[in-house]
């Protein structure tokens, strides 16, 4: 029996054998052949069995993360039946009377490392492409099976270094009861993906995939982070019995899906979901989600090789709208640079890149880009009720110009006799602290605020949100941090404008009572948070929270914070 820990990705118990996802032995030898017709023929079965594979995923991709996040399967489709890695392999195959495999694997790194030579970011994306392509057509002429969790028979939980967008896609929901990696953070790819598949997930856990054995038992506990290996018969039927309580406290949560969210003394505020694809969106309905507080857009853009075109974005934006039916959805405009990367954008090198080139500040330097964004979400707009929001905005001229982008792109489609809403309502995230300090002047402006406190944390503690040698300083509770906070519900109010928070911290326990006490109209969180959001905020009252945030506010450190909060709000 041995314990990890790792960071909790996505919640919820599992008890099964691990499933070691690891890469297999592809090594290549080369061989005189005397048939080199027949090698030709077996080459291009291998093309056709690799396509078909490739299909398959797209397929399965469709239909769990959605019609735009199956997209990148078919550059790696183009790849594979690419005329010039094919033509190379077979010109050597017959005049060096070469195996295939020998030939290919030759043939295929020639190109990577031509790629990946290059200045261009968009070309060195595409030598992953290649190496993934390279990895799968080898299995097939080596007849080596790839260890494919699409071919899982049995309950495991998947062990793994990482997890890339199409091994989480090809997971099979019903024998997949969870998977663990060695890297990763709550933002990376796998983990969103767990949480919107709602399959337990514990990712940053160092070297659990060299410490796991194939087919030993191992328990998930994805509401602490613990991965327990080889378990004792004790420590099994308390993790069963965790499960069941876990699994029933879920389902006793449902009587309250369509219930309105309200105080115990009768004041109503809004629990919405954060969600990253259409397919999350549906999620969010079956979680009592009163709405969309955050799209997360650049997920479209990303794990691709350029752009979404205006087609592929509206279809997406009218997906989620429609699934919403009428309830409000915020869309964030393009949120890419700090730590989401476009290799196609060619982005510049930045030593400071959270401080630099990014999100609002590359859509309004790149207008036709930001342009095809907001057309295929105003073209939307007529199927649902949308909310847009820009994101980093620092001063008002930002804001006023992204506006300005919003309605020159509505008076075009307009122009062109395409219909658009006339109720959408435009916003801002307040996530710079010069935007929640300047808030008074931006909520004239404005329609409405949402809180990012991911970055409007790290920003006012100049405390990286992605370093643990500075976590100690990334404070949420931190009365500094309430103030801001305050400013901002207290500017909108004052101005008669509403405010939502879509940071983490919204759907915190622990924060919950203090920005209910603030005043905060809307919560925005992981749709799996707001049932017991929702169950907790029926216990408290906005009148006492008012008092404990006011107290809060005075205090001088975060630990007081905390401990006020534990002692009067969450007895529960
Ligand atoms: C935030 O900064 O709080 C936020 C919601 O945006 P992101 O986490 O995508 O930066
Ligand atoms: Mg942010």
């Amino acid at each position: 029996m041995a314990n990890f820990n790792g960071i909790a990705a996505s919640e919820g118990i599992a008890v099964a054998k691990v499933f070691k996802l690891e890469e297999p032995n592809l090594t290549v030898k080369s061989d005189q052949v005397t048939d080199v017709e027949a090698e030709i023929i077996q080459f291009e079965a291998a093309i056709k069995k690799t396509v078909a594979e490739l299909e398959k995923i797209k397929e399965k991709a469709k239909m769990s993360l959605g019609e735009a996040n199956a997209l990148i399967f078919d550059a790696h489709i183009n790849m594979v039946t690419d005329p010039e890695l094919k033509g190379q392999t077979i010109e050597k195959i017959r005049t060096d009377s070469m195996n295939a495999a020998f030939a290919f694997d030759g043939v295929a790194n020639q190109f990577i490392a031509m790629f990946e030579g290059m200045d261009n970011a968009y070309f060195r994306e595409r030598a992953a492409d290649i190496k993934d392509v390279k990895k799968r057509l080898l299995s097939h002429l080596l007849g080596v099976a790839l260890n494919d969790p699409s071919l899982i028979d049995e309950a495991v939980i998947v062990v793994a270094h990482d997890l890339t967008p199409s091994d989480t896609a090809g997971l099979n929901r019903q024998f997949v009861k969870g998977f663990v990696t060695n890297i990763g953070g709550r933002t990376s790819h796998s983990a969103i993906m767990a949480r919107s598949l709602e399959i337990p997930a514990i990712v940053g856990m160092g070297a659990i995939l060299e410490e796991a054995t194939d087919g030993e038992q191992v328990i998930l506990d994805g509401l602490t982070g613990t991965v327990i290996l080889n378990p004792t018969v004790e420590q099994i039927k308390l993790y069963e019995e965790k499960r069941v309580d876990f699994e029933a406290m879920k389902k006793a949560l449902q009587q309250l899906k369509d219930q309105p969210t309200m105080t115990c003394d009768g004041q109503q505020v809004e629990l919405v979901a954060n969600v990253g694809t259409p397919e999350d969106a549906k999620g969010a309905v079956a979680h009592g989600a009163e709405g969309i507080g955050l799209y997360r857009t650049e997920f479209l853009y990303m794990d691709r090789s350029e752009l979404p075109t205006e087609e592929e974005q509206f279809v997406a934006y009218k997906a989620v709208l429609e699934a919403m039916q009428g309830k409000p959805v915020v869309v964030r405009t393009l949120d890419i640079g700090g730590d989401k990367a476009l290799p196609y954008l060619q982005l510049p090198h930045e030593i400071n890149p959270f401080l630099g080139y990014r999100a609002i500040r590359v859509c309004l330097d790149r207008q036709p880009l930001f342009n095809t964004q907001l057309r295929a979400l105003l073209r939307a707009s007529v199927y649902g009720k949308l909310c847009v929001m820009f994101p980093m905005i620092a001063t008002l001229d930002e804001f006023k110009a992204a506006k300005q982008a919003l309605l020159e792109a509505k008076a075009e489609l307009l122009a062109e006799g395409v219909p658009v809403a006339d109720d959408i309502q435009i916003g801002m995230m307040v996530e710079i602290p010069s935007a929640a300090i300047f808030a008074d002047q931006f909520a004239k402006e404005v329609d409405f605020f949402s809180i990012g406190t991911n970055d409007l944390i790290q920003y006012a503690m100049a405390a990286d949100r992605m370093s643990e040698k500075v976590a100690y300083l990334y404070q949420p509770y931190h009365p500094s941090i309430l103030r801001l906070i305050k400013m901002v519900i207290d500017a909108a109010h004052q101005a008669g404008k509403w405010t939502g928070m879509c940071g983490e911290m919204a759907g915190d326990a622990l924060a919950i009572p203090l920005l209910l006490g603030l005043g905060l109209d809307e919560f925005s969180m992981s749709a799996t948070s707001i049932l017991a959001a929702r169950k907790q905020i029926s216990h408290l009252s906005k009148k006492e929270m008012a008092n404990l945030a006011n107290e809060a506010l005075n205090m001088q450190t975060m630990e007081e914070v905390v401990a006020l909060v534990k002692n009067t709000a969450t007895t529960f």
